[in-house]
């Protein structure tokens, strides 16, 4: 892995790359080392179809995708199909969604995500951004991880994490989603846009935390323009790795078989 464990004092800040050749060369740098430093990156929702998904990702705002992954098992085992769902009570999704937070919305919202699609799209979640987007509740950001992730459609997953990692980095300097996506989208070839999500939210959330980012233990901190930002002595740094890398467990409780780090527990456990 190349930089790998950069000591802080030893790294000199990243020029910003001036020219529009210099930012695309810089940003596949990065994209190819992170892809070394995260060969396992997926998304961090557990699913088993296009349904479960789509569901997830919509139950996943204001909260972690660890409590969403721990609250879907119970969710998915009592109403598996968008028919089963929109016939739900909305008191017993209310109940099962509790620990999610915001459960009374988050009820509603995918009660009326699951009329849709049986109403309109004959039960089945459609595989098109334009046709995504009319669904109650569904933004861009939602329509992406869905095309990505289980039709294979590329997609740029503009979140928290990958908007603050692409404004670090330079690529940007917007703050609207929207913005961010087309700046981004501009650096890379499509065929890398759902895995260089990936890994820059895996970055995001195991060293380059929006608070305190561990440039002391990134490995990518000689690429970095903002190499500085956060804290910069490398045992300290260390100490402010998260999940795998901090040798803790995952967020998912079925993680792809590649990932080294431990299954996240199940809610009771947690
Ligand atoms: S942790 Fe620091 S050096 Fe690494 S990507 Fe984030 S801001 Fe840059």
């Amino acid at each position: 892995m190349t930089g790998a464990a950069a000591g802080g004092a030893a790294v000199k800040k990243a020029k910003v790359a001036q020219t529009h050749t210099g930012l695309v060369r810089q940003a596949r740098r990065i994209n190819r080392e992170l892809a070394e430093v995260y060969p396992y990156a997926h998304p961090e929702l557990d699913f088993e179809n296009p349904f479960e998904l789509l569901i997830a990702t919509v139950l996943s705002a204001q909260t972690t995708d660890l409590r969403v992954n721990q609250t879907t098992p119970a969710l998915f085992a009592q109403y598996p199909t968008p028919e089963a769902m929109a016939a739900a009570q909305p008191e017993a999704l209310e109940e099962i969604l509790r620990p999610t937070g915001f459960f009374r919305a988050k009820a509603r919202a995918v009660l009326g995500l699951s009329v849709a699609l049986r109403d309109d799209f004959g039960g089945e979640v459609p595989g098109r951004l334009e046709d995504l987007v009319k669904l109650p509740g569904v933004g861009r950001k939602t329509a992406n991880v869905v095309l990505g992730n289980a039709y294979g459609v590329p997609g740029i997953t503009v979140d928290t994490h990958f908007g603050r990692l692409a404004r670090r980095f330079g690529w940007t300097t917007s703050q609207e989603p929207e913005k961010v996506e087309q700046d981004v989208a501009a650096l890379f070839p499509k065929s890398e846009w759902t895995m260089l999500s990936h890994r820059v939210i895996f970055h995001g959330r195991r060293i380059c935390h929006a608070r305190k980012p561990a440039c002391g233990a990134c490995p990518i901190a000689h690429l970095c323009p903002s190499y500085g930002e956060g804290e910069m002595d490398p045992e300290k740094a260390k100490k402010l790795l998260k999940y795998e890398k901090g040798g803790a467990p995952g967020q998912r409780l079925k993680p792809p078989p590649d990932y080294p780090g431990q299954p996240a527990p199940p809610l009771a456990a947690s």
